[in-house]
């Protein structure tokens, strides 16, 4: 209809914008038809590639009076219809109007927080096999909102991501975790190795490891004070980035995990082909432990898989005696989970595990 326009606004964004058309069911039409197109296979080097669309749909003036308003309204519609599972269609309605308000909001508030280091950092043991001994601790993010009291990270990792922000997140993660240290070893209590978690943003970065080594520096913390996990998901990137940062991170004296192992997308070649030296098994296997056969044969092959390439195993997510006692049986080397503790702010760590 004259002078539409569609443009490439994002790597795997693109906007449409119809100017003139007197019949709505003209613009039902123009959308089948972009799903439809988008839905047709493409062939490449002997494989069919099969892609889908998620459409947000934005009115001027009807819902929005500007044009930046009118772009943020069809993208928090395409959001919308992401979610429902995509390759769909979605209307921007007063409802997404709200979600993306608060998402838009809580988005400045985090660059804020970021800016000034405001994020948490809480810790959970790491207990032996027998569950008795304190091995390590795993750091989680947490952060404490002026109305919204503490935050788990489910509940602004997304707008991180989202915002461009896991890389600046993960360097206040380690300063935090770093600041820790130092007073623990100031108080004469000594804290045994921390697990951080790296976002798959993060390793990306050729950068990464200067920036652990600077920050764990400034706190005259050595590099192999920490470990670092990350999922299967985020090592399926540009390998020889990934591969070449994570090198050096273990040069530099850490330990590297592979966490929740056997929820994502794994290739044992990559696993095998990177320094790691410890593998952690996702809750979701623990979980039904030890009455789901299916749970009891994966989790006995990801320790079989762990004990063949000289790795050690952690359990997630134990939560009652009957795992811990079954994971006891099975050799699994380190435990983790609510049956131990929940993640605990700092101070509390500290009294819970090294007050005498
Ligand atoms: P994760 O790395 O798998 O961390 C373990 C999560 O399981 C934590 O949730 C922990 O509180 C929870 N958990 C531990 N034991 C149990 C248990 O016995 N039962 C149940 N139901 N849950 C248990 P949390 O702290 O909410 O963290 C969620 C996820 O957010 C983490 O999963 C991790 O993927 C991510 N995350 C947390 N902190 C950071 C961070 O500093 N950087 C990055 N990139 N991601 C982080
Ligand atoms: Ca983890
Ligand atoms: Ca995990």
């Amino acid at each position: 209809a004259g002078k539409d326009f569609l443009a490439r606004i994002g790597g795997d964004e693109f906007a449409l914008v119809i100017r003139n058309y007197t019949q709505p069911s003209f613009l039902d039409e123009v959308i089948r038809e972009i799903h439809s197109r988008i839905r047709q296979s493409i062939r490449v080097s002997d494989q069919d590639l099969n892609v889908s669309a998620s459409v947000g749909i934005c009115h001027f003036p009807g819902d929005c009076h500007e044009s930046e308003e009118l772009l943020r309204g069809a993208e928090a519609a395409m959001y919308h219809a992401k979610r429902q599972g995509g390759d769909r269609s979605t209307l921007f309605d007063s409802e997404i109007q709200m979600t993306a308000r608060s998402r838009f909001a809580l988005e400045s508030e985090l660059r804020e927080t970021l800016r000034t280091n405001g994020l948490d950092v809480f810790y959970q043991p790491i207990m032996d096999r027998a569950g008795t001994q304190l091995e390590s601790a795993e750091a989680l993010v947490r952060w404490q909102h002026p109305q919204r009291g503490w935050l788990s990270p489910i509940e602004f990792l997304d707008v991180a991501r989202s915002a461009g922000l896991m890389y600046e997140l993960g360097a206040c993660v380690l300063k935090n975790v770093c600041a820790h240290w130092r007073e623990a070893r100031d108080r004469n209590t000594p804290l045994p190795t921390i697990s951080v978690n790296l976002s798959a943003e993060q390793i990306l970065v050729p950068e990464l490891p200067e920036l652990v080594k600077e920050i764990c520096g400034s706190q005259g913390m050595p590099v192999s004070a920490l470990q670092f996990e990350v999922t299967e998901d985020s090592i399926q990137g540009d390998f020889s980035v990934i591969g070449r940062v994570l090198e050096q991170l273990v040069h530099a004296g850490a330990e590297l995990a592979i966490d929740d192992f056997g929820t994502g997308y794994s290739s044992l070649s990559r696993l095998k082909s990177l320094p790691f030296s410890r593998i952690k098994i996702d809750r979701s296997f623990i979980n039904n432990l030890p009455d789901d056969e299916n749970d009891c044969a994966i989790t006995l092959s990801i320790i079989g898989l762990a004990r063949g390439l000289g790795l050690s195993v952690v359990a997630e997510g134990v939560e009652s005696e009957a795992h811990e006692s079954w994971l006891f049986e099975k050799g699994c080397d380190y435990l983790q989970g609510y049956r131990y503790s929940k993640p605990l702010p700092y101070p509390e760590f500290i009294k819970r595990y090294f007050s005498e």
